[in-house]
């Protein structure tokens, strides 16, 4: 009887217009797999090959390589045989060779993450039947020389041992170039290349002690298992981390026939993109270069030539390169091979059309005949994820709702981060241009090395051209400069997909890592020296330049407009100066959300005044500092009410430990001591007093309140005379008065009444009233348990989940940063849960807390107003819960305004 695992299918073949799988297989397949077996369905010229899956991964994690090869051999073969009769070649041949490409993909792309082996299945005796096969004996020992670097390089581990270290088969190019006295790669001989082979394979003997596999099936096994390993890489793991995903996923890896871009002036390779990756426009654009295989065009060593002539015009202008030169030395593919561009053309349609986004293709050029690699959704900047959304969806492509799907809210951020202010661009001295790989606005600090980017606050990762190894440092940087590599380079596409701003190609730096400095047009720049970079425009410019604030126009008020039709769910700011409050305002902010009291409290001119009222030892001195803070604080609200005129503005009252607002330093200690008239002792023993083991769970919130009444009774009096002098100005103010750290119905009214008790007594002094709510925060397990009998008296519940967080995981916000790194590393929490809403646990807090209060209150008003009300799976969480609002920092106001869209169009389809 056959068991289940053996039927099971591990391997899925492509090719020749038929595939075993398709697009809608991503997780089995991997992102790349999957699209390679789409491309194949609906007549792409791709190059056959087959998949082996995410799931076989996983099974070589916990089975080893053993059981996997024997598990998998016999569909391998097959497949293999497929390739061999669709290129009519055959594998390991002397004669007339097949060789294969070996690449990971996981369900997802990670640029860089995975390592890619070319020209497998060479041997000492097939390079000779290649040689003869093609013609091209140069073709071949080239073909050679790069497999057992690349083989060497990511399945044995042959990489330079240190930073200043090189890699070893470039050491022995390097000699032998020296020795020969040349310059380029393309000067070596046939001989030349044939003694590289000998000489690598020494190499790779003195190192790993094992002669370089010749047994092209060895060679294909140990590619195979190098990509499993590398899912489990630093930079995998690394980029698995800060992307949120779980690393049980695991990778596909995909084997191909190779076909080849460097078999002569006929042949070439290329990347393109169906529309422009930086800023959306709706430009085929791209790069190839002639006589050569994919990696040359990301690695930025040659210049590579644009596809599209209108991209060449455009690459010259910025490049300054005459019109004669660039059409003589650097031609378009439109201008070079007008057939095959045409056909290219055709394709890169198709495919937009089919997969209805943005692609981002691979292409490679045998001999006068089209390959399509790979195809896949591009990465993009923010600025071109919105752009390509909303013009797809006036091109018909996609509908509104898609349209928002396509957003991914936090990418919006980028939009919303400072942009250079025009007037000091005007008097910024350029001191070089590259191209404009990624935009934004970036000045920073010059550093030269990846493991160095946070060695100042704001640093500009300098290169020559970055690898995936310095991805971390990349993330680090404020911005990121390269003197080479082309718009494809690696350093303009992760930095797109990081939406971080970046300038590559930038080739009249001279960059000198020994001597940490980059010189331009003879002028040198230090290692510590600063420098600003417009990635919209290319510009490397010397010295700080200063930032405005951006604003939500164009395509980006487009979408978010769209956003108000389909989201119900509403979204408020947490903000606690009229500043933030317009700012808010400007995002679309529908009101606030939680306004923090005491950071008024904080400012300097207010602390002197709190501090005697902590100070205070009677209830009389209490009161009379009080009254100095009072004017401030009615000021304070008026302030907000009016930046929020017609919109609910919820003030919470007094809620950190009193331990926070006194100086904690002798000097202020004694300062403190003379202003009040009292001895520094007094001073000390009080402070002392206030000491707490443990303040987070202490004398804080509504515990404050309710065992200092006047601080409730002063605040509430602040909030209604505030909206009432307002009223006068014919301003409409909407207080809701929150009070906070409720554990019982009794604390809450306890406040409530003091709260009540002072607006009838302002009521009556002012002879005029306003509508006010007193509601509550949620955010103590106990009240979310009983929030049943709360919700009989407040009149609002808004979830404090960051100290709900705090709270069910037992987790000290102040204290968690030392462990929960570690934590997440170690995979015991797959996300920091302060930042993303714990829905498994804290969540089931906040849905029972809701219902529980809706249970007794139909109409209870529900928001959220923790860190977790502008991340957007716990903004999608609180809509399906049924909030009334969720509410965040202003600068997420436009993200949480598309995660409710999004929400409510999810729960629609
Ligand atoms: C919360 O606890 O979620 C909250 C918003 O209050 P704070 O962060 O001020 O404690
Ligand atoms: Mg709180």
């Amino acid at each position: 009887m056959e068991t289940l695992e053996s039927v099971k299918t591990r391997v899925y073949k492509f090719g020749n217009k038929t595939a075993d799988g398709n697009s809608k297989m991503k997780n089995l397949l991997g992102g790349k797999g999957a699209n390679l077996a789409e491309m194949s369905l609906i007549g792409i010229p791709v190059p056959p090959g087959f998949t082996i899956t995410t799931e076989v991964c996983t099974e070589y994690n916990l089975l080893g390589k053993d059981a996997v090869v024997k598990m998998i051999l016999p569909e391998v073969e097959e497949s293999i045989e497929n390739i061999e009769k669709i290129m009519g070649a055959q594998f390991g041949d002397k004669e007339n060779p097949l060789l294969v490409s070996v690449r990971s993909g996981a369900r997802v792309s990670m640029p860089g993450m995975m390592d890619t082996v070319l020209n497998l299945g060479l041997n000492d005796e097939v390079v000779i039947g290649l040689a003869k096969r093609t013609n091209n004996e140069r073709f071949a020992w080239d073909s050679y020389r790069r497999f057992i670097q690349m083989y060497g390089d990511v399945v044995l581990g042959m990489k330079p041992e240190s930073k200043d270290d090189i890699d070893p088969f470039e050491e022995i190019m390097e000699a032998l170039k020296h020795k020969r006295n040349i310059k380029l790669d393309t000067e070596f001989t046939i001989q030349d290349l044939k003694d590289l082979v000998y000489d690598f394979k020494e190499a790779v003997k003195k190192r790993t002690g094992h002669d370089f596999p010749t047994n092209p099936w060895d060679q294909l096994w140990g590619a195979v298992v190098a990509v499993f390993n590398s899912w489990n890489g630093d930079r995998a793991v690394y980029y698995r981390k800060m992307s949120g995903y779980p690393s049980d996923w695991g990778t596909a890896v995909n084997v191909q026939a190779m076909v080849y871009g460097n078999m002569g002036d006929n042949s070439g390779t290329g990347v393109c993109f169906t529309r422009d990756a930086g800023t959306g426009e709706d430009v085929f654009n791209g790069e190839y270069l002639i006589n050569a295989q994919g990696e040359d065009v990301v690695a930025g060593t040659r210049t590579p030539q644009q596809i599209t002539k209108l991209g060449s015009l455009r690459w010259a202008e910025l490049a300054k390169v005459e019109e004669e030169d660039r059409f003589k030395n650097y031609p378009s593919l439109e201008e070079l091979m007008p057939n095959i561009y045409l056909e290219l053309n055709g394709y890169q349609q198709k495919l937009e059309d089919h997969y209805k986004d943005m692609q981002d293709m691979e292409f490679t050029m045998q001999d006068g005949k089209l390959w399509i690699l790979q195809t896949r959704n591009g990465k993009r900047t923010g600025a071109a994820m919105v752009k390509i959304a909303i013009d797809m969806l006036k091109q018909g492509m996609i509908d509104e709702k898609q349209a928002l799907l396509r957003i991914e809210p936090n990418k919006l951020d980028e939009l919303l981060h400072p942009v250079f202010d025009p007037k000091s661009l005007k008097k910024a001295h350029v001191i070089a241009q590259g191209l404009p790989a990624s935009p934004g606005a970036a000045t920073g600090q010059l550093v030269f090395f990846a493991d160095e980017a946070n060695k100042y606050k704001y640093t500009i990762l300098t290169r020559i051209e970055t690898s995936p190894e310095d991805l971390e440092g990349m993330n680090i940087a404020r911005g990121i400069l390269t003197a080479r590599g082309g718009m494809t380079s690696h350093a303009a596409v992760v930095a797109r997909g990081m939406g971080k701003c970046c300038i590559s190609g930038a080739g009249a730096l001279k960059i000198n890592y020994k001597t940490r400095t980059l010189t331009v047009d003879g002028k040198e720049y230090h290692e510590g020296d600063w420098i600003s970079l417009n990635g919209s425009t290319g510009n490397i410019i010397e010295g700080k330049v200063s930032t405005i604030e951006p604003e939500l126009s164009g395509e980006f008020a487009e979408i978010m407009k769209l956003s108000d039709k389909y989201a119900t769910m509403k979204v408020r700011t947490n903000a606690d100066t009229p500043k933030d409050a317009k700012a808010a305002r400007n995002f679309g902010a529908q009101g606030i959300g939680l306004t923090r009291t005491e950071h008024m409290f904080f400012e300097v001119d207010r602390i002197k005044a709190m501090r005697e009222m902590i100070l205070a030892d009677t209830v009389k001195g209490r009161k009379y500092a009080l009254d100095q803070l009072l004017p401030m604080q009615r000021e304070d609200f008026e302030g907000i009410f009016e930046a929020m005129q017609g919109l609910p503005v919820t003030v919470r009252l007094l809620d950190p430990p009193l331990h926070e607002f006194v100086p904690h330093q002798l000097t202020q200690q004694k300062e403190l001591a003379e202003e009040m008239h009292i001895s520094l002792e007094a001073v000390k023993s009080k402070i002392s007093e206030l000491e707490e083991f443990n303040p987070m769970l202490g004398h804080r919130g509504c515990r404050l309140g309710n065992t200092y009444p006047e601080i409730t009774e002063m605040q509430a009096r602040a909030i209604i005379e505030a909206a009432l002098n307002l009223k006068a100005k014919g301003i409409v103010a909407i207080p809701e008065i929150m009070v906070p750290l409720i554990g019982t119905v009794e604390e809450f009214e306890m406040q409530e009444n003091i709260i009540r008790n002072t607006a009838q007594k302002v009521f009556e002094e002012y002879n005029d009233t306003i509508e006010f709510l007193v509601g509550t925060m949620i955010e103590i397990p106990r009240a979310a348990l009983t929030a049943d009998l709360i919700a009989k008296k407040a009149e609002f519940f808004s979830f404090g989940t960051n100290d709900l967080t705090q709270m069910a995981f037992g987790y000290s916000r102040d204290d968690a940063s030392k462990f929960l790194p570690i934590y997440i590393e170690k995979g015991i929490l797959k996300v920091d849960p302060f930042e993303v809403l714990d829905q498994e646990g804290v969540g089931q807090l906040v849905k029972m807390g809701t219902e529980k209060g809706r249970s007794t209150k139909p109409n209870l008003k529900v928001g959220i107003c923790g860190e977790h009300g502008g991340e957007p799976s716990s903004v999608e969480f609180c809509y399906n819960v049924g909030m009334n609002y969720v509410s965040c920092s202003p600068f997420r106001v436009p993200i949480a305004r598309i995660a409710s869209a999004q929400a409510a169009i999810k729960k629609s389809m």
